[in-house]
């Protein structure tokens, strides 16, 4: 599929027009935004790695029953995807508290939940992308109330899938950020990607991170990071 005009360029990724209208390519770049894209950096070989971690886990999911963008890996850095419109909500789904639940709610980091929690903001860079609940989607109309139920229902199922997998090559799943897209029929479907950037990931045996909280924190050992998680979930 030949790449044609860029049509848009994010904080993490590029995507390209292709020959056909339902199809786009996507780009990963090295580029890396902490805190509403207040703090910048480069995370070398990062693009190449969220591009094929998140394709790995989207066949995963699809294997699964879960329906993705995902069509095609091109190469090290790009993917063919289904072209949809991104739903403005990120859909956060937690399993232990961090980040900014633990701060909002004063609890500890690593307080682990009885069953998982969901939380959705508003995709507004300009806004600070501000929390807010299915009233306030609806009202805003985001999405319409059987999407609001279909992403909750896929969000849950997607968190048991990987759950399950990450705890197979010793890696705690905390919590992680999904978007979802509308495909041209108007059926919604898991979109963006799934990958160290926007999940939590926590070494089972030290508790090291093993994410984008490495270079949020300025913990060190950024790239190091990025590397392990993806050779324990290509070697799976
Ligand atoms: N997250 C993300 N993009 C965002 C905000 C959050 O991918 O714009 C991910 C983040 O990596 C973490 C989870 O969503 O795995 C929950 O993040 P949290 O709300 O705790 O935000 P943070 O502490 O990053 O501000």
């Amino acid at each position: 599929m030949r790449r044609k005009e860029q049509i848009y360029e994010g904080k993490a990724k590029k995507v390209f027009a292709t020959d056909d209208p339902n199809l786009v390519i996507v780009d990963y770049k090295d580029d890396a935004t902490a805190f509403n894209g207040a703090k910048k950096g480069t995370i070398a070989g990062k693009g190449a790695i969220n591009n094929q971690m998140s394709n790995h886990l989207f066949r995963l999911l699809e294997q699964q029953g879960v329906e993705t963008h995902f069509v095609e890996q091109l190469s090290e850095r790009e993917t063919l995807v289904r072209r949809v419109s991104i739903v403005p909500l990120e859909v956060i789904v937690r399993n232990i508290a961090a980040g900014s639940f633990a701060k909002r709610y004063g609890v500890e980091e690593g307080m682990v939940f009885a069953a998982p929690t969901i939380e959705f903001s508003y995709k507004n860079d300009a806004l600070g992308d501000p929390l807010l609940n299915s009233y306030h989607a609806l009202a805003l109309g985001l999405a319409n109330a059987g999407e609001i139920e279909r992403i909750k229902t896929m969000a849950l199922r997607i968190n048991e899938v990987m759950k399950r997998y990450f705890d197979g090559m010793g890696v705690t799943l905390v919590d992680f950020k999904l978007e979802f897209g509308r495909t041209a029929d108007g059926k919604i479907v898991l979109a963006d990607e799934i990958s160290p950037d926007t999940c939590r990931l926590w070494d089972k045996a030290t508790g090291e991170k093993l994410d984008k909280d490495r270079f949020r924190r300025d913990l060190g050992g950024v790239e190091q990071a990025y590397q392990e998680i993806m050779r324990r979930v290509m070697e799976k």
